[in-house]
C-alpha cells in the first residue's frame, strides 16, 4: 500500500515512509493513514475487524503485557493487573488524583505528594508513560502488519486541555515505543480537519467540537483563521461518558429482575456479563428501536422511549457545559458556523438531536465518530511529509530546544516540529538556601540526558537575593523569532534581577546532522527512558531521605523509640541502594519508608491542627 520510489543514488527500491496519525484515547485508540493512491483518510484495521483498539493493558503471570480485547476481558476478574484509563494519568501527581482515587481499580502508589504517579502491578512500578508506550507499541505493530511496511513517525492527539507536562509524557510515551512524534495535535483540531475545516487558506470560522467518549465528555470552541486553529474555550466533565451510560442501563435491569446490586457485585463474572449486554442494548438502539437479549437465565430487554428518558439527565449535563464553554468565549450558540461530532457516544440519535437543536444546526456526523480524530491525525501528518502541495508548511522548529535540570536532564522548552515564531515560559526554583545564583545551560536535540545533545549556550543568572531553597521564583522564557534566532531570558520574579542571551539555533547544523540526532534519539529511546527514570528516581529519594531526616530531627520529642528506630532503618535501606541503578528497587524502597513515617506525619499533623483549635488561631 505504500508508495515504492526508485533512489536516484544508489538506483535501489526505496519505499516511500508512511507518517500515521494516531488517536490515543481513553477508551479506545487506533491509527489510520492518507491512502496513497485515494489520497482519502481511512482508518486502519485486519480485514473486517474493528479500527479500535481498547485503550487496556494486561499483565500476566510473568509480568507479559497484552493489549487490546484480549486485555479487556481480564477487566473485571483481574481489577489488579488490568490497566485501563492510563490517559487519566498521564502528567498527574497523585494529589491531582486524590479525589477521584475510588475509579481506579488497580494500584495507584499514594505517596501523598506532587510527584508524578506511578502504578503498582506486582513488585513492579510502571509509570503512565510506559504504559500509554506498551499501547502506542501494539498500535505500532498492527499498523506495521497491515501496511507491511515499516512505520517510525506519527502524529498523536491530545485533549485541547492537556498542559505542557501531559504532552511532553504523550511524546515520551510515542518515543519508547520507538515513534518519532512529529507533532502532538489538539483532538478538536484533528476531528476539524477530517471534515475539511481549516484546510482553506482564508477561511475564516467558529467551531463547536462536541466529544462524548467511554469516560470523558469535551465541548471545545475553535476559531480559524487562515489555517491556524485557536482554541476559544474548553469545558466538559472528565467523569462523563458512555460507562455511564451503561451503568444505568444495568441498573434499571437489576431493579426490573428484582436483584439487590450486592449480589451482582459478589458475582464478578455475572456483572461483567451484564455491563457486556448493557453496552450491546446501547449500540443496538442507536440503529433500533427494540432490544432483547439474556444475561445468564435472566432475559433482558429495552425500548429506545425507555433508553432515551434514561440518559435524557445525562445529555442536559453536556448542554450545561456546552453552556459554560459558550460563555467563556463569549459568544452565542448562534455564532458558531460548525459543530463537529466526536466520539462514540456520539451515534445515540437523542444526543444528535439535543446538540443539533442547542446550535440550532445539522450536526457534522458524516465520518465514524470514534475514527475522526484519528483520521484528522493522519490529514495533519500528510500535510507534515509534506504530500498535501496545497497546503503550505510553516515554519517549524527541526529540533527541541531546553535547558539542563536536576541530574543532567534535558528539560524541553519548545518542542520540535512547533511554529516559529514561539514562546514558551517556564518556573523554575533554586534548590540550596541562600542561593544567589543559577546557571542556565541551553540545549538543543531529542535525547533525555543533556550529555547526548547539542549545547548551544549558557550564562548565569547572578544577584539572587538571599531566600529559603524553593521561595525564588525564576522565570524563563524561549522565545524564538520568525528568523530562527532563540532569545532565552531568566528573571527572578520577586526581585526582578534579570539576564538574557541570543542564540541561533541552526547555526553550522546540516539537515544530515539534524536527521543523525533525531534517529539516536529513537535508537536509544528506551535506555534513554530508562535512564531518566532512574534519575528521578534519585533525586527523588534524595530528597525525601532530606525531608525525613528534617521532619524526624525537629519532632524528636513526639516521636516513640520504634517508630524512629524503624525510620533510621528504612533510611538506611533506601541509602543502601541508591547506587543500585534499579528504580524499581529505589521505589520500593520509597515506599517502604513512606509507609513507615506516614502515621505518625500524620499523628503529629492531627495534634498540630487540634492545639491551634484550641489555642482558637485558626
Ligand atoms: P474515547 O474517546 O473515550 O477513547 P470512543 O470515542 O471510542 O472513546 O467512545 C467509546 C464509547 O462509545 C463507549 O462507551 C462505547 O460504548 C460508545 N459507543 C460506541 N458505539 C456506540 C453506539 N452505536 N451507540 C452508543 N454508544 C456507542
Ligand atoms: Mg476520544
Amino acid at each position: 500500500m505504500a508508495k515504492i520510489g526508485i533512489n536516484i543514488a544508489t538506483g535501489s527500491l526505496q519505499q516511500q515512509e508512511m507518517i500515521v496519525g494516531i488517536d490515543l484515547g481513553t477508551t479506545n485508540s487506533l491509527v489510520a493513514i492518507i491512502h496513497p493512491e485515494s489520497r482519502q483518510a481511512v482508518a486502519l484495521r485486519e480485514h473486517q475487524s474493528s479500527s479500535l483498539v481498547p485503550s487496556i493493558v494486561h499483565f500476566g503471570p510473568g509480568n507479559e503485557a497484552t493489549v487490546g480485547e484480549e486485555a479487556k476481558k481480564f477487566l473485571v476478574t483481574e481489577p489488579q493487573q488490568t490497566i485501563f484509563s492510563v490517559k487519566r494519568l498521564m502528567g498527574k501527581s497523585y494529589n491531582d488524583l486524590r479525589n477521584s482515587q475510588s475509579f481506579f481499580t488497580y494500584k495507584i502508589i499514594d505517596d501523598e505528594s506532587d510527584r508524578l504517579v506511578k502504578v503498582q502491578v506486582g513488585d513492579r512500578f510502571y509509570s503512565p508513560i510506559e504504559l500509554s508506550s506498551l499501547i502506542l507499541s501494539e498500535l505500532k505493530h498492527r499498523a506495521e502488519h497491515i501496511l507491511k511496511t515499516p512505520v517510525t513517525k506519527a502524529v498523536i492527539t491530545v485533549p485541547a486541555y492537556f498542559n505542557d507536562a501531559q504532552r511532553q509524557a504523550t511524546r515520551d510515551a510515542g518515543k519508547l515505543a520507538g515513534l518519532d512524534v512529529l507533532r502532538i495535535i489538539n483532538e478538536p483540531t484533528a476531528a476539524s480537519l477530517a471534515y475539511g475545516l481549516g484546510l482553506k487558506k482564508d477561511e475564516q470560522k467558529t467551531i463547536a467540537v462536541y466529544d462524548l467518549g467511554g469516560g470523558t465528555f469535551d465541548i471545545s470552541i475553535l476559531r480559524i483563521v487562515n489555517g491556524i486553529f485557536e482554541v476559544l474555550s474548553t469545558n466538559g466533565d472528565t467523569y462523563l461518558g458512555g460507562d455511564d451510560i451503561d451503568q444505568a442501563i444495568v441498573s434499571t435491569w437489576l431493579q426490573e429482575l428484582q436483584l439487590p446490586a450486592a449480589f451482582v457485585q459478589q458475582n464478578k463474572a455475572l456483572a461483567q456479563e451484564f455491563r457486556i449486554r448493557a453496552e450491546e442494548a446501547k449500540v443496538w438502539l442507536s440503529s433500533s428501536l427494540q432490544y432483547a437479549g439474556r444475561v445468564g437465565d435472566y432475559a433482558v430487554s429495552l425500548g429506545r422511549d425507555d433508553f432515551d428518558r434514561l440518559i435524557a439527565p445525562l445529555v442536559e449535563r453536556t448542554l450545561t457545559c456546552c453552556r459554560n464553554a459558550l460563555k467563556d468565549a463569549s459568544m452565542a450558540a448562534s455564532q458558531v458556523e460548525e459543530v463537529v461530532m466526536v466520539g462514540g457516544s456520539t451515534r445515540i440519535p437523542l444526543i444528535k438531536e439535543r446538540v443539533g437543536a442547542f446550535f440550532g444546526k445539522k450536526v457534522h456526523d458524516e465520518l465514524n465518530p470514534d475514527e475522526v480524530v484519528a483520521l484528522g491525525a493522519a490529514i495533519q501528518a500528510d500535510i507534515l511529509a509534506g504530500n498535501n502541495k496545497d497546503f503550505l508548511l510553516l515554519d517549524i522548529t527541526p529540533l527541541s530546544l531546553g535547558i539542563e535540570t536536576m541530574g543532567g536532564l534535558m528539560d524541553v522548552l519548545i518542542a520540535r516540529n512547533s511554529k516559529i515564531p514561539a514562546k514558551v515560559s517556564r518556573q523554575y526554583t533554586t534548590q540550596k538556601d541562600g542561593q544567589s545564583g543559577m546557571r542556565i545551560s541551553v540545549y538543543q536535540g531529542e535525547r533525555d540526558l543533556v550529555r547526548d545533545n547539542r549545547k548551544l549556550a549558557e550564562f548565569n543568572l547572578t544577584g539572587i537575593p538571599g531566600m529559603p531553597a524553593g521561595i525564588p521564583k525564576v522565570e524563563l522564557s524561549f522565545l524564538i523569532n520568525a528568523d530562527g534566532i532563540l532569545v532565552v531570558k531568566a528573571v527572578e520574579l520577586r526581585s526582578g534581577v534579570a539576564q538574557s542571551i541570543e542564540v541561533k539555533p541552526q547555526y553550522g547544523l546540516t539537515d544530515e546532522e539534524v536527521e543523525k540526532m533525531l534517529l539516536d534519539s529513537i535508537t536509544h529511546a528506551s535506555e534513554d527512558i530508562r535512564l531518566r527514570a532512574l534519575v528521578e528516581a534519585k533525586t527523588e529519594a534524595g530528597q525525601i531521605l532530606d525531608t525525613t531526616d528534617r521532619f524526624i530531627t525537629r519532632n524528636a520529642a513526639h516521636l516513640s523509640q520504634e517508630e524512629t528506630d524503624a525510620t533510621h532503618r528504612a533510611m538506611q535501606e533506601l541509602r543502601a541502594v541508591l547506587d543500585s541503578n534499579d528504580k524499581d528497587l529505589i521505589h520500593q524502597r520509597i515506599e517502604q519508608l513512606n509507609e513507615i513515617s506516614k502515621p505518625y506525619a500524620e499523628r503529629l499533623m492531627d495534634e498540630a491542627v487540634a492545639k491551634k483549635l484550641k489555642g482558637g488561631k485558626v
